[in-house]
């Protein structure tokens, strides 16, 4: 399907495409930037890439949420357009080596966009991997990651963590990744099959780049420059006292990171034995610090996440970035469909994703 589109609005047939997953953060949120673990498992929705070498150093893309195709060069800098991250990662390619040309490339997606769902790294790290596999330049998924999270930070100017980009590098579906953003050190945990982990969008969209990501990350610096340490998620009760003469919001920022990071070992444990009532209030608590300490979540979502709870899930939490996007919930299969229509019926804004 990806290939016949492709061939529509090029009027070639590509050289290779491919299907990258999305990926929804179960626990661990702001943490991926603090040293601190992180929990994020790959859903069904994805992105379809389809990429056509080129024999100069134009970039065309062209997706099928657009009627245009987007035409830039290699070298371009960032216009804050849809397919600046196409653009990035066709230049990150040459300059790794995976490619020495630009390309056509044709996206398709049942991603929603913005929605703290990775759609943009689904982007790029597909992309990468299909111009990894278009040579013989071999690169790990791990180096994809890195890579891939470069392309956010210096070219798009977007801070954020390597969390996105290493769910959707390496986590198989049904199973959740356990990962350890100050050493990179993950493992996989099966998600048990009684059990859904429901998403649904709030229906309020919000922007990485739109700003209120990079001061709550600013926020956080100043607690590493106190402390000296970039992993403040492991901060110890004596580095956290310490804090006491910062000013209320930045200990409340400290406290989230610290508890978070703690929430999130103790919700992988649980998934592992299956105790899924105490995985479920672990990510009610998460909501709950995501709400009065790291002060990134709407009334409309705490009302969503209550009510989830309220019509039966074992928990349920704000996931992404903040200020809007999805609610992930810890569901059993058995009551799946009625929760999911008395929750749509509470917030006939909200739709369900997966
Ligand atoms: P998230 O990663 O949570 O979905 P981001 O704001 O990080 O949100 O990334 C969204 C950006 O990714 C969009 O603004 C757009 O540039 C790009 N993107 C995502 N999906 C598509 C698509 N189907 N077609 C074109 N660009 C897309
Ligand atoms: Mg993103």
């Amino acid at each position: 399907m990806i290939s016949a589109f492709f061939g529509d609005r090029f009027g070639y047939s590509p050289n290779i495409s491919g299907f990258t997953p999305g990926r929804v953060n179960l626990i661990g949120e702001h943490t991926d930037y603090n040293g601190g673990l992180v929990l994020p498992a790959a859903i069904p929705l994805g992105i379809s890439l389809a990429v056509g070498l080129r024999e100069d150093d134009q970039i065309r893309v062209s997706s099928a949420l657009y009627e245009h195709i987007y035409v830039g060069r290699i070298g371009d800098k960032a216009q804050s357009h849809w397919a600046d991250y196409v653009i990035g990662t066709i230049h990150k390619a040459n300059n790794l080596g995976l490619l020495s040309t630009g390309a056509d490339i044709a996206i398709q997606s049942d991603l929603p966009s913005g929605a703290g769902l990775s759609s943009s790294a689904a982007l790029t790290v597909g992309l990468l991997k299909l111009c990894r596999d278009l040579g013989s330049h071999p690169m790990s998924e791990l180096e994809i990651a890195k890579q891939a999270q470069t392309i956010e930070n210096e070219f798009i100017g977007v801070p954020c963590g390597i969390m996105d980009q290493m769910a959707v590098a390496l986590s198989p579906p049904g199973q959740a990744l356990s990962l350890d953003t100050f050493t990179l050190d993950f493992k996989l945990i099966e998600i048990p099959g009684n059990v859904h982990m429901a998403v649904i969008h709030s229906g309020i969209y919000r922007q990485l780049s739109e700003g209120r990501y990079k001061v709550r990350k600013e926020e956080c610096d100043i607690i590493k420059k106190r402390l000296g340490r970039q992993d403040i998620c492991r901060m110890t009760d004596t580095e956290y006292s310490n804090l006491s003469d910062l000013p209320a919001t930045i200990q409340n920022r400290a406290r989230h990171c610290w508890s978070e990071h703690r929430r999130t070992k103790s919700a992988s444990l649980a998934l592992k034995s299956n105790d899924m009532k105490l995985f479920g209030s672990l990510m009610t608590e998460s909501h709950q610090s995501m709400r009065d300490d790291f002060e990134i979540t709407l009334p409309e979502i705490d009302k969503l996440t209550e009510d989830a709870v309220k019509f039966g899930a074992y928990g349920a939490r704000m996931t992404g970035g903040g200020f809007g996007g999805c609610m992930v919930a810890c569901v059993d299969e058995t009551i799946l469909d009625e929760w999911k229509s008395r929750v749509l019926k509470q917030h006939p804004n909200a739709f369900y994703v997966c």
